[in-house]
């Protein structure tokens, strides 16, 4: 008899499997079997206060952590560990942070022309005028014109920096960006400028975002899946139209209601977010 096998699915892009952190000798969980994949293309958020882990599962996909239980894999197999520059140089073909502060990736001693001419040599090994024509090209792709290119990041607005920031990581042409709190630190009009980029980035190259941020709203605008984390634990997880239309838990109804709206009560939230943190110690 002639068996067919059923038609292999593709491994999603990037998976975490069951990520445990612990900090000060097991006493603080800062992230507990947390689980997600990413496909291709796709856009997840995670979202949750401050303190509830995001960061920490952040580093540990992008391997700047280690974590104490659980696996990343890229398409299928284990991510390259260690802070070796193989390693490193493989995680970052695949995978590029993006930070609140941008001065966390750029040297202040260097514009962004010359910052993207290097990190350019570095990934792809090209100079002369096809590095020069590359640096354009990534310049274009984030808005940022000549006379921006040539100043350093202190003579850059925040928005700017950002811009550059993202720039520097698309230079390795990566197949995800992760953004932590990647908006945070902007005006709000700027942080619509910045989200309109990031999305229009996705569409025309087709890289994946891992979105990590405490604002839901810039959540629902920018990403199709979305993990909500509250102390360590991922307590929901879904399609992020649909959880945020319909939370199941309380902790992300919680996080909804603590959004301003005309009808928005804060002295109710605060009462709920008590009530609710009493009840989960
Ligand atoms: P988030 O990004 O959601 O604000 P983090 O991942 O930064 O959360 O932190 C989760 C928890 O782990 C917090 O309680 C934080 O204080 C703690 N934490 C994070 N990094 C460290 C560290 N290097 N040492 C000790 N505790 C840490
Ligand atoms: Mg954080």
């Amino acid at each position: 008899m002639n068996r067919q096998s059923a038609p292999a699915v593709p491994p999603p892009l990037v998976e975490a499997r069951g990520l445990s952190k612990t900090y000060n000798h097991g006493a603080l969980v800062a992230a507990d079997d947390i689980s997600f994949s990413i496909e291709s293309g796709g856009a997840l958020g995670i979202v949750g206060e401050s303190g509830s882990g995001k960061t920490t599962v952040s580093r540990i996909v992008a391997g700047l952590e280690r974590s104490d239980g659980g696996a990343v894999l890229i398409a299928g197999d284990p991510a390259p560990v260690g802070r070796g520059h193989r390693a490193r140089m493989l995680r970052a073909k695949v995978m590029q942070m993006v930070f609140q502060d941008p001065y966390q990736s750029l040297d202040p001693r260097q514009s962004a022309r010359e910052a993207l001419a290097e990190i350019i040599t570095l990934h792809t090994g090209l100079r002369g005028r096809e590095r020069t024509a590359r640096v354009g090209d990534l310049l274009d792709q984030v808005g940022l014109d000549a006379a921006a290119s040539a100043r350093m990041p202190r003579d850059l607005s925040g928005g700017q920096r950002q811009r550059v920031a993202i720039a520097r990581a698309l230079a390795a042409e990566p197949k995800l960006l992760i953004l932590d709190e990647a908006v945070a630190a902007l005006d709000v009009s700027i942080q619509a400028q910045i989200l309109r980029l990031l999305d229009a980035i996705r569409r025309e190259t087709g890289v994946a975002l891992m979105f990590v941020s405490h604002d839901l709203e810039v959540v629902r605008w920018i990403t199709d899946d979305v993990l909500v984390m509250f102390r360590g634990r991922a307590v929901e997880a879904g399609r992020t139209a649909e959880v945020l239309a319909e939370p199941e838990h309380a902790y992300t109804r919680l996080l909804l209601d603590s959004v301003p709206s005309p009808d928005w009560d804060p002295r109710a939230v605060s009462i709920a977010r008590r009530e609710f943190l009493t009840a989960n110690v």
